[in-house]
């Protein structure tokens, strides 16, 4: 059983009234309140870093390290100011339920799609989402996109299955909660930071910037709200913790 133990009021009278305890018991204690491990990574940075990198582990296949990303056609915002937006308040949002680590948390960075990967492999996460907004030269091109790991990629074939498992519940209830259009949940194998993982990952492409009236939604903060609480009820209906146990 994994049911959460409410914390705060038992650690309080662990520390006032009990006898110190031993450190098994307490140890024994921390491991039943184990909580999924969230990596959120906020798409792009304010300067993209165009020098090359492999696209997979040993591949002579090299893309740039990051690219500059897309920006808001009404409000002029860049893409990378908001997906860092969406993933602050994701990180707030999931921090009752979940323990999360942020790839950034400025826009004053510079780290490289395969080493956003390795940050979140090295955090041995059980999920990477990465925040991203589309742009399109049709500016009436407007909706959600949902992209896992390829299964037809050697690089990311062992995530492909757990990642799309997970998305196709993240995305069923963003889009209820958003009420935004859906462009499908699609596989992708030409990633840098998908080729680098090994752990499962979801990418959300949050909506349009191209698209004057999604551009100004996407900056709306109670429309980023409902995102960020369609991603929280996608991940805790599939029931993380028991996936986690049934899993390796
Ligand atoms: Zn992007």
């Amino acid at each position: 059983m994994n049911k959460t133990i409410s914390s705060e009021s038992t650690d309080t009278e662990v520390s006032i009234k009990q006898e110190p305890l031993a450190d098994g018991e307490l140890l024994k204690k921390t491991d039943n309140v184990k909580k999924p491990l969230i990596c959120i990574e906020a798409g792009h940075q304010e300067k993209a870093n165009l020098e090359l990198e492999p696209t997979a582990p040993g591949s002579k296949i090299m893309k740039e390290k990051v690219r500059g990303g897309t920006q808001g056609v009404q409000t002029k915002k860049a893409e990378y100011q908001l997906n860092l937006e969406v993933a602050m308040m994701l990180e707030n949002a999931l921090a009752e339920d979940f323990d999360v680590v942020m790839v950034r948390r400025t826009n004053d960075v510079d780290i490289s799609n395969s080493e956003r990967a390795m940050i979140c492999n090295d955090a041995e996460a059980d999920l990477m989402i990465r925040l991203h907004a589309d742009g399109n030269e049709n500016s009436q091109v407007k909706g959600m996109t949902f992209i896992y790991p390829s299964p037809e990629n050697e690089y990311t074939k062992p995530v492909a299955e757990k990642s799309k498992d997970i998305l196709e519940v993240v995305a069923q209830d963003i889009i209820s909660e958003t009420g935004a259009k859906s462009r499908g949940i699609i596989p992708r194998g030409d990633l840098t930071g998908f080729n680098w993982l090994k752990v499962p990952s979801i990418l959300i492409e949050m909506g349009f910037m191209t698209n004057k009236e999604e551009d100004v939604l996407l900056s709306n903060a109670e429309y980023q709200r409902r995102i960020v609480a369609g991603i929280k009820k996608g991940l805790i209906n599939y029931d993380f913790i028991n996936n986690m146990n049934s899993g390796q």
